[in-house]
């Protein structure tokens, strides 16, 4: 493998399909269950999409994926992915932020310590092993980034169903606040 091409506005690899997460297949991830109930019901929008590059088999080779997740929130909650740990807890990874602005929520397994970190454009966050990490867009236009990894780091999904992560990120009078999911009380109409 030599290169690919790719748009940084966009988030699209020329040649290559992307795979789309819609709003319906990420039940569960939200701190307001009432909130995710109606946005499903208003549409199922495509909340983020990510394409991979081709797989290099064998020790030693990394692979890496061109992730688009677009603004938009579920009640006061940002636009998040999903999340994972990986299926080799040691393999670490590298996010690039292309354009955009976000941040990542970095939650160690082992300690239960939950740190936001940014990640935009011009800005590269360091996935240590052992860490839970979901991607989250603050702003009005995509977020579009890089992400660099061992090629048998695997995916392991549980974490999410299981307790998902320490801390959200809510608009607060139309600002980001990054506050711990026991604390948050849903405003009601
Ligand atoms: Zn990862």
């Amino acid at each position: 493998m030599h290169g690919l091409s790719f748009d940084l506005n966009t988030g699209v690899i020329a040649g290559r399909p992307p795979v789309e997460k819609r709003l319906s297949a990420l039940a569960g991830c939200w701190v307001d269950p009432a909130a995710f109930a109606r946005a499903c019901a208003t549409g199922d929008p495509v909340v983020y999409q990510v394409t991979s590059a081709p797989d290099e088999p064998g020790t030693g080779g990394l692979g890496y994926g061109l992730g688009c997740l677009f603004p938009g929130r579920v009640g006061d909650e940002y636009y998040l992915t999903r999340g994972h740990l990986h299926q080799r807890r040691e393999a670490a990874e590298v996010y690039i932020g292309l354009a955009g602005a976000g941040l990542m929520l970095l939650e160690d397994e082992r300690t239960g310590v939950c740190r936001a970190v940014p990640l935009a454009a011009g800005t590269t966050v360091y996935v240590p092993g052992h860490t839970a990490h979901r991607t989250i867009n603050t702003g009005d236009a995509p977020l579009i980034y890089w992400g660099v990894y061992p090629n048998d780091a695997g995916h392991d999904y549980g974490f999410v169903g299981e307790r998902n992560f320490r801390h959200i990120v809510v608009a607060v009078d139309g600002h980001p606040q990054v506050i711990d999911r026991a604390a948050y009380r849903p405003a009601r109409l």
